[in-house]
C-alpha cells in the first residue's frame, strides 16, 4: 500500500454526508494529509447555512494537524467527495491554498493528489504562483 492509498484509506470512512442539524452539514468532502514528520491527519468539511462557518476538509485536516501536533508543514494531501480510485480528486479552494502557505511557506512543496488512478499530483506552488507572502519570506 503506497502512501496515497494510506491517505485514501484514512479519509474514506469520514465520507458520509449528513446534516448535523438544520443549520450545519458535514462530511461531504474529506481530506487526509501527511505532515512533515510523517503522521497522517484527517478532516471533513463543515458547512453552515450562514455562509461564514464554511470549513473545507483540507483546512479542517490542517487545523487537526496543528492543534494535535503543533506541526505546520504538509508533505502531501488528498481530498475527495466519493470514490477517487475511479475519478479525479479535488483541488483545494483558494482559501485553503492561502491557509496552507500562511501556516508555512514551505508548503509550496506540498504534493496534492490530482488523479488518484494515475497518481498524478501537482504541487501547491503550481496552484498559487507568485504568492504575495514571498515578499516577506524572501
Ligand atoms: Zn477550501
Amino acid at each position: 500500500m503506497d502512501i496515497w492509498e494510506q491517505l485514501y484509506q484514512a479519509a474514506k470512512p469520514l465520507y458520509h454526508p449528513e446534516a448535523v442539524n438544520e443549520f450545519i452539514y458535514a462530511h461531504n468532502v474529506v481530506c487526509a494529509l501527511q505532515s512533515k514528520s510523517g503522521q497522517i491527519f484527517t478532516g471533513f468539511c463543515i458547512e453552515g447555512l450562514s455562509g461564514t462557518l464554511n470549513l473545507c476538509a483540507e483546512r479542517v485536516a490542517l487545523l487537526n494537524m496543528y492543534t494535535t501536533s503543533g506541526e505546520t508543514e504538509v508533505q502531501r494531501l488528498i481530498a475527495f467527495r466519493d470514490a477517487p480510485p475511479t475519478g479525479i480528486s479535488g483541488m483545494p479552494c483558494g482559501v485553503c491554498r492561502e491557509t496552507l502557505l500562511q501556516f508555512s511557506p514551505n508548503n509550496r512543496h506540498t504534493q496534492i493528489m490530482a488523479d488518484y488512478a494515475t497518481r498524478r499530483t501537482v504541487i501547491l506552488d503550481d496552484l498559487l504562483p507568485d504568492w504575495w507572502g514571498d515578499i516577506k519570506t524572501n
